[in-house]
């Protein structure tokens, strides 16, 4: 299979998960998480259509990004946990943060967007289990994050992500799914930009559409399998 084979693919089950759940496909975003994959494979989604990318490292979306120059009309999102020492090349290289998980990264990020002139959508991650190597903050620290980054100038907050336990079996995704739309849903009230919600991977997007995710991040069932180069 091509990857546009597999993007044509997944298009039809993103719609047929949307009309399982009454909504509509529009609604739902594509993320293409290019992450490990060679530029050329991002050139190819490219060439089928495909106009948002998700990758999780900064270093080495900017030795991509050198050869990316040309495409227009595309987003590339920071999907990963980012340092706080790569928070200028993120501002710079990427068109949002869907991983900001606390205040000193997003002033971070701010002062570095302001300095671009550029303005920086992004997410807050939500850690809703309680494994040690997971990022983002907890539930209860969620409004007062959102209100302290009121503040900013550059970077705004609209919306939530999460990445749930990893497991073969969708069905056990689908209560964090539900509880980060409930979040999403709580904080909108006070923060009305607050709308996305970014979650659904390859192994769970269709119970993520249920659950009201408006961005599935789908990579191995673009690209493949990815391998890592040895010693990462
Ligand atoms: C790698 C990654 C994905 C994609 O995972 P697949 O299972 O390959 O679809 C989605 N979200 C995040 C945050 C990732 O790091």
């Amino acid at each position: 299979m091509s990857i546009a084979d597999n993007l044509s693919r997944l298009h039809e089950e993103i719609a047929a998960a949307c009309r399982k759940a009454g909504r509509s496909d529009s609604e739902v975003a594509l993320m293409a998480v290019s992450k490990v994959h060679p530029v050329e494979s991002i050139l190819e989604a490219y060439a089928a259509g495909q106009r948002l990318f998700g990758e999780n490292r900064v270093q080495e979306f900017q030795e991509k990004s050198a050869r990316l120059g040309s495409l227009t009309d595309v987003a590339f999102h920071l999907i990963g946990p980012l340092q706080s020492n790569k928070t200028n090349k993120a501002a710079e290289l990427f068109d949002a943060v869907d991983a900001v998980d606390s205040l000193k990264i997003a002033q971070r990020l701010d002062t570095a967007a302001v300095a671009l002139g550029k303005r920086l959508p992004v997410l807050i991650e939500v850690k809703l289990s309680h494994e040690e190597s997971k990022h983002g903050v907890a539930p209860a620290e969620l409004t007062a994050l959102l209100e302290a980054m009121q503040e900013l100038k550059a970077v705004e907050a609209v919306g939530l992500m999460t990445v749930p336990p990893w497991s073969e079996d969708a069905e056990m995704a689908r209560p964090y799914f539900r509880e980060l739309r409930r979040l999403r849903d709580e904080a909108a009230v006070r923060f009305p930009r607050v709308t996305q919600l970014s979650m659904g991977m390859s192994n769970d997007f269709g119970v993520a559409i249920e659950e009201g995710s408006t961005c599935v991040r789908v990579g191995t069932s673009i690209f493949g399998k990815r391998v890592y180069p040895a010693g990462v």
